[in-house]
């Protein structure tokens, strides 16, 4: 499940693929993008900002603004937005980014889920079933990110703030809350159901009311930058495969702490899973 972990590890990828390389080439395959040549654009970074990709591009001296092509009196359409744009992507549960050498043949996913393709001299990198794919100026990114929370594993990661920002709605329940990217930026479905187990806390227990809540954000930032470096998301210090999670997952399997039955319901509007015994209602 794309979690802030697999989009820093994407972001990593394209980094070392695109990275100061020169586009020889694209293909956008989304309406919105249609028509849109990056030929000549210079890829500067690749970051991620919780959930979302954000590839910044510096376009060539004298292109127009893509989608703002020049009036026909020569003057600038649009104000100038300079010449640093922001490729946005946003995996949600299905979307992927992979980075092939030319000529390799692109086996991740079906051809139909391409929705762009990047050339450059050295790697190709394809977007799979990517959402809310958007070019915007680098200098607008806030538009995009602005709203997000401290990112679990953001070079600023302030865990005060993220306490601060769940604190500020005590009734809403810790798993709603702890999804809820204006928050803190990065956890996904399967990071909140293990860090309410590993801390023994029930899913559906107000922010009002979590003993810890600094405990919390701090154990969920652990759990995350744990799994960088690697595409298995193991929760339990396991890799094998059925071992990875302590409850994600599980229903009806036995608690490896207690051995009651793993519970799996829904939660707002996503499922959880939970032990009841180790997460007793609270008080
Ligand atoms: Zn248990």
């Amino acid at each position: 499940m794309p979690e802030g972990d697999t989009v820093w590890n994407t972001a990593r990828v394209l980094q070392r693929a695109l990275a100061d390389a020169r586009l020889t080439g694209s293909d956008f395959r989304v309406p919105q993008l249609a028509g849109t040549d990056l030929t000549g654009w210079t890829v500067r970074e690749s970051a991620s900002r919780g959930k979302h990709l954000l590839l910044r591009l510096e376009s060539p001296p004298g292109a127009s603004a893509p989608g703002h092509p020049s009036a026909a009196d020569g003057s600038p359409a649009e104000p100038d937005t300079g010449t640093r744009w922001t490729l946005h992507s946003h995996l949600r549960m299905d979307g992927a980014w992979r980075a092939y050498a030319p000529g390799e043949r692109w086996a991740a996913r079906p051809a139909h889920l391409i929705r762009v393709v990047l050339r450059s001299p050295h790697a190709v990198a394809v977007g799979y079933h990517l959402h809310d794919l958007a070019l915007v100026p680098t200098a607008a990114e806030g538009h995009l990110v602005g709203h997000l929370g401290p990112d679990l594993l953001g070079p600023d990661w302030d865990p005060a703030e993220a306490v601060r920002r769940l604190a500020a709605h005590p009734d809403t329940t810790i798993g709603e809350a702890l999804l809820d990217q204006r928050n803190l930026a990065g956890i996904g479905n399967l990071y909140k159901c293990e860090v309410l187990f590993l801390r023994g806390v029930s899913p559906w227990t107000p922010v009002g009311a979590v003993p810890d809540l600094a405990g919390t954000v701090t154990l969920a930032q652990r759990l995350l930058a744990a799994n960088r470096g690697r595409w298995t998301q193991s929760t339990t210090g396991a890799l094998h495969r059925g071992q990875t999670s302590y409850v994600y997952g599980r229903r009806a399997q036995p608690c490896r702490r207690c051995g009651t039955a793993i519970r799996k319901e829904e939660l707002g509007e996503r499922v959880t899973y939970w032990c009841p015994v180790c997460q007793p209602p609270s008080q």
